[in-house]
């Protein structure tokens, strides 16, 4: 911050004693620190840095474009086959599940955002926080991809307690995703001890109203227990 302790110097070409016109402009002297370089150094009028949302959310408009006609193209439905408008199914053991906007299991996405807010910040601390939310859209329209094809639907069936599960609709997995941006949102502004609360308090919640959660449920794809499934089985 050398800047800081040079006298101000007057403008190059400033206007001499007794010419009446506008004050000579003082460099630097309301420029922050850490925020000073491109003009001290350059003297000039560069301009300012490229705000990278502007070239994130267009990425993330194909990104999402191309997540529909590759979810369309494994054979998902738009929406659930009841035709119902509700936006919310809250009955997990329906078949309106995962084929509406947002059910129980939203909650679990929004957790999916936290835990990708949190590992990029351990994994790429330097990068810039919206090609990190730009990572985790991106991570969890992967995810839907992976959950919606035959194996992963397959796999649902036989390991976890979502036993008549037939895939999530396409709107779903578009909510689902949002829901995941807005847990990277959430856990950006709660800081990493509030978040790992918010994140403990919305799995003991669905644990107790649904016998299942996202941390369980990771559990019983990678490594199904049957007494969990026993558990979580509708009494
Ligand atoms: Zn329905």
């Amino acid at each position: 911050m050398t800047h800081l302790e040079t006298p101000p110097q007057p403008a190059p070409g400033a206007l001499s004693p007794g010419t009446p016109g506008p004050a000579p402009v003082l460099p630097t002297a309301s420029c922050p620190p850490g925020l000073s370089s491109a003009e001290d150094t350059h003297g000039g009028s560069l301009p300012s840095p490229a705000n990278p949302w502007h070239t994130v959310l267009p990425i993330l408009a194909v990104l999402l474009l191309a997540t529909t006609l590759q979810l369309r193209h494994q054979g998902r439905s738009w929406w659930c086959a009841c035709g119902g408008l509700d936006p919310v199914a809250t009955d997990i053991w329906s078949p309106h599940t995962s084929q509406h906007l947002f059910d129980p299991y939203s909650f679990t996405h929004i957790l999916h955002g936290v835990v990708f807010c949190g590992l990029l910040a351990v994994a790429v601390p330097r990068l810039a926080v919206a090609w990190r939310f730009a990572a985790a859209v991106a991570l969890e329209s992967l995810w839907e991809l992976v959950e919606n094809s035959t194996f992963g639907i397959e796999r649902y069936r036989t390991a976890t307690v979502s036993i008549g599960y037939i895939g999530d609709s396409i709107l779903n997995s578009l909510a689902d995703i949002l829901c995941c941006s807005l847990g990277f949102a959430l856990a950006w502004h709660l800081g990493w001890r509030r978040s790992l609360v918010l994140y403990l308090v919305v799995e003991a919640g669905l644990l107790l109203t649904l016998r299942d959660s996202l941390t369980l449920n990771v559990l019983m794809l990678v490594h199904p227990v049957e007494a969990i499934r026993a558990w979580q089985m509708p009494h």
